[in-house]
């Protein structure tokens, strides 16, 4: 009798006619979001609709093999082994894969990772913020809002005025210094 009960009561919450009048089940989503991710706070975006779309085939063209490990492959380089995780200079970071700006040296600190750690992105919309549940773990991943390229993952321990941590693979990155020198 117990299972019947279960069983009619979740045809009552699947049904399009209940979703329609907002019978609690878009509230019992919102719950299960707030749950399993902080995505809600920060920007969210369609991979569909990025501004650069290049196939696997031009990007292998392009992109050094490293970089396409990261970039397009969602790889990590081995900490302590990037360019960027303990370089001081001014200017911008731009995506390795597009040359969109997405951090600046602003905004850049030491958190002792072995990657390039960020407090805050240079414009929140040059980023995509989405769920990642690779390797048993749930992370947030950032992505190049432009070429959708993999930037890294953002987690909550960073210092303020953000609190949080964008955890960047240099590979993923390309400085270019106030005097516009390549580095
Ligand atoms: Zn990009």
């Amino acid at each position: 009798m117990k299972y019947i009960l279960m069983l009619a009561a979740l045809l009552i919450l699947s049904s399009p006619g209940c979703r329609a009048q907002s019978c609690g089940d878009d509230d019992l989503m919102k719950a299960r979001e707030g749950k399993s991710s902080t995505l809600k706070h920060r920007q969210k975006g369609e991979l569909t609709m990025l501004p650069i779309q290049k196939s696997d085939a031009d990007w292998k063209k392009e992109l050094s093999a490293e970089e396409y490990r990261v970039l397009r492959e969602k790889g990590t380089e081995i900490a302590f082994t990037g360019k960027y995780y303990k370089h001081d200079a001014d200017g911008v970071y731009r995506c390795a894969g597009c040359g969109a700006e997405l951090f600046t040296s602003h905004e850049k600190y030491h958190s002792g990772s072995g990657w390039p750690s960020f407090y805050a992105p240079r414009d929140s919309k040059s980023i995509i913020i989405r769920e990642d549940r690779s390797h048993g773990m749930v992370r947030e991943e950032v992505l190049c809002a432009a070429c959708g390229g993999h930037l890294g993952h953002v987690f909550d321990d960073g210092p303020q005025p953000t609190g949080l941590r964008y955890c960047i693979n240099s590979v993923s990155l390309d400085f270019e210094s106030k005097d516009n020198n390549k580095e």
